[in-house]
């Protein structure tokens, strides 16, 4: 431990590989079959079937008492967006957001994925959210605070006059989905008082997710008490990988 942040070892760190490594396989066949007309329900399906293939469990099926197996967030919701018979159409924009356990360690990992032609304004708030999210990983070595990393995303997206969500912010990741600490997606100038601001240190393991607004960064829950939607109405984008903090820097576990 350090500073209450789990420190987690090589072996630790080799699990969590694995479990990661599975959620990327898991997010690449969601991601195949997303297209006009699949519903969200037959990707909830999908990302089960092709989870328990693989030796894993879905990690956010009751947790929280969420009801299905992935977030699943379309157009102007956010994220925690709950799978449902709605039918993808042309030019939606769908968020997965996935977590699978292997071996008593979690992955947490999410995409943003255009169903067939989207505009270019679409276009580009998903890919500078993406790079945003690259942006703030490369911020992840040792010695550098956690705010370094929600400074690199947010000197990312800003330039393009993006809101950046804040009421939802990164974490720690390990035995559990979600560990201290916290991490905002914005620099430490909006952080509230008394935020801790620990250095990162080898060992540390973060999910890291931004989720970037084409209009302001507020956002409100749906009646269902899960889906988070712009308050404006805008589009949103989210990108998230797990990523271990090492001597050699920044690794990204959720992807090969
Ligand atoms: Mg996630
Ligand atoms: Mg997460």
């Amino acid at each position: 431990m350090a500073g209450g942040i789990e420190i987690k070892n090589r072996d630790e760190i080799e699990l969590m590989r694995e479990a990661s490594l599975i959620l990327f396989e898991v997010l690449d066949e969601m991601e195949k079959a997303v297209a006009p007309g699949i519903t969200l329900d037959e990707l909830d399906a999908i990302a089960e079937r092709e989870t328990l293939k693989r030796g894993a469990t879905c990690a956010f099926k009751g947790l929280y008492g969420f009801p299905k197996n992935v977030c699943i967030s379309v157009n102007e919701q956010v994220v925690h967006g709950i799978p449902t018979r709605r039918k993808l159409v042309e030019g939606d924009l769908v968020k997965l957001d996935y977590g699978v356990v292997k071996r008593g360690f979690y992955g947490d990992s999410a995409r943003t994925i255009a169903v067939g032609a989207i505009s270019d304004s679409a276009r580009d708030l998903v890919e500078r959210t993406r790079l945003s999210l690259e942006a703030g990983i490369r911020a992840m070595v040792p010695g550098n605070r956690i705010s370094d990393i929600g400074a690199a995303i947010e000197a990312a997206v800003a330039p393009h006059g993006y809101g950046i969500v804040r009421d939802y912010v990164g974490h720690g990741i390990g035995k559990k989905l979600h560990e201290d600490p916290q991490v905002p997606h914005y620099g430490p100038a909006r952080w509230s008082r008394g935020q801790p601001n620990p250095r990162l240190r080898t060992g540390m393991v973060l999910a890291i997710e931004p989720m970037i607004n084409a209009g302001t960064h507020e956002v409100e829950t749906l009646p269902d008490g899960w889906t988070v939607v712009t308050k404006d109405g805008s589009l949103s984008a989210h990108w998230e990988h797990t990523i271990a903090v090492t001597d050699d820097g920044p690794r990204v576990l959720t992807r090969p």
